[in-house]
């Protein structure tokens, strides 16, 4: 090997949350590891997902509590709300993350390459021109919104586009069904935004148990966004005065739109990395697939996050990159591997739904209805209940077998993003319906509900 080509141990492709974790993790168990990116490090998560989206959802927080202020006793005059001021701070916030990123890589002794690498051979990447060499490299590119093949599509923006926006859209339409249409609906209308959220089929989050979408619908008819089901866009095009013009397959047209969203999924962004001159295998979509190991096809080339299209949620990557640089630099764990069961998640609606483990329907598709009890309370949290907006919580417990073992938790309500992760910790350990009844509630929170439920 010539003695300018640079060599690694680990090489993680993409600076993102896996590509972060596994680095660091190497570099603790003494590897020698870089970490290559072509943008800004924290990867999606951090720059156009999780990080601004949940100060957006805080911001969307407080118009709510101004709008519950005055059942509160407060007379408050709302004059005014600055969307460029909340995105500059919010914009501050992430470049300090950016910050904390580079010393981590600094104290562990992670080389930081800015760049765009691409596979020249299973052990060798090229970036700026340059060939690097690992004994081992996991590919962390991530993914990028999908953008539809309709007339006019290219009116509109996607996620990335929504957090480059540097004033509060109008009137704006969110086309998709899952997580990222959801919250940004959300936090659009409770910002102040005119928001029509567009699905295609009966309602959105299909996949999440159908008392909490209930529980949604019905929040959403008493407050907003408006919800359009059975809607597909046909086509959009620009009015004379600029504004949008939304064409749906029901013979609608939504007119004085000022922002469309695109939230129809995500696809891995594997396309431009060189995969073939590695013969890594993708997937029909584009997803590397692995083994529980992270291992893709090809020896000493793995794959984290969403680019192996399993549970596309940050904490997953960063187990599944910190778990694979442990089975590979630590000896006292050669055999570990991610668990990809009971992965607890939250969409931060309003209010933010919960759900881990399986719904009623998929409970009783596995083990039949005989063999399924499920637990269900709905109530008004207090923080409303004394409102005029007493939207209901909906907490809901799934059991199976005798002794009631707790196979899915699910919730939607005030702070559930909060209250998952407790009982996570509960499942995960195999808790039973006793065992929540055996403890003792925290009164009065609405997480009290999950150990009193009848
Ligand atoms: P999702 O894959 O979650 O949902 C997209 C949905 O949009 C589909 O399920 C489908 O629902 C609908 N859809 C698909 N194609 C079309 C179309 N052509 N027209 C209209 N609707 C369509 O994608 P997201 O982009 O919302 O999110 C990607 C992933 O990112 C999520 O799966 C999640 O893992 C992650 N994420 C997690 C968050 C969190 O943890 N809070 C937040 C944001 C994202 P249907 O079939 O019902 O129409």
């Amino acid at each position: 090997m010539s003695n300018n080509i640079k060599h690694y141990d680990f090489l993680a492709i993409g600076a993102g949350s896996g590509g972060i974790a596994s680095a660091n993790r190497a570099a603790i168990r003494g590897a020698k590891a870089a970490v290559i990116e072509a943008q800004a490090v924290g990867g999606t998560c951090v720059n156009l997902g999780c990080v601004p989206k949940k100060v957006m959802w805080y911001g969307a927080h407080i118009a709510e509590a101004i709008k519950y202020s005055e059942a509160y006793g407060f007379d408050l005059e709302q004059t005014g709300f600055d969307w460029a001021r909340l995105v500059q701070n919010r914009e501050a916030y992430i470049e300090r993350i950016h910050g904390a990123y580079h010393r981590g890589f600094e104290s562990n002794g992670v080389d930081f390459i800015e760049g765009y690498a691409r596979f020249v051979d299973k052990n060798t990447v090229e970036v700026n021109g340059e060939q690097i060499t690992a004994d081992h490299i996991v590919i962390a590119v991530g993914g990028r919104p999908i953008i539809p093949d309709v007339p006019g599509a290219e009116l509109g923006i996607e996620s990335d586009g929504f957090f480059a926006l540097t004033e509060r859209p109008k009137k704006a339409v969110v086309i998709g069904a899952g997580y990222i249409a959801v919250e940004i609906a959300g936090v659009l209308h409770a910002l102040g935004s005119n928001a029509h959220l567009l699905v295609r089929k009966d309602r959105p989050l299909r996949y999440f148990d159908k008392d909490l979408t209930d529980a949604l619908l019905d929040r959403m008819e008493l407050d907003g966004p408006v919800l359009h089901t059975h809607t597909d866009v046909s086509k959009i095009e620009k009015d004379d005065q600029g504004l949008l013009e939304v064409h749906t397959s029901k013979g609608e047209c939504i007119d004085n739109v000022d922002c469309v969203i695109w939230a129809i999924g995500r696809e891995p962004a594997t396309d431009d990395i060189g995969l073939e001159a590695a013969g890594i295998e993708m997937d029909g979509e584009g997803f590397i697939r692995t083994d529980k190991f992270q291992n893709t096809n090809v020896e000493g080339v793995y794959a984290v996050g969403d680019i192996t299209g399993e549970a596309q949620l940050t904490p997953v990557a960063i187990k599944a990159g910190r778990l694979l640089a442990e089975r590979l630099f630590n000896p006292e764990m050669p055999n570990v591997h991610m668990d990809y069961s009971q992965i607890p998640t939250i969409v931060f609606s309003h209010p933010p739904i919960g759900s881990l483990g399986l719904s009623e329907s998929d409970a009783v598709e596995q083990y039949g209805a005989d063999d399924v009890k499920v637990y269900k309370s709905q109530f008004a949290a207090m923080y409303n209940a004394v409102t005029p907006h007493r939207a209901l919580s909906t907490f809901k417990l799934v059991c199976q077998g005798e002794n009631e073992k707790v196979v899915g938790i699910h919730g939607i309500g005030e702070g559930m993003d909060e209250i998952l992760q407790g009982f996570a910790v509960a499942m995960k350990m195999g808790a039973t319906k006793a065992d929540f009844d055996a403890t003792v509630a925290i009164h009065p929170t609405s997480a009290e509900e999950f150990v009193t439920l009848r």
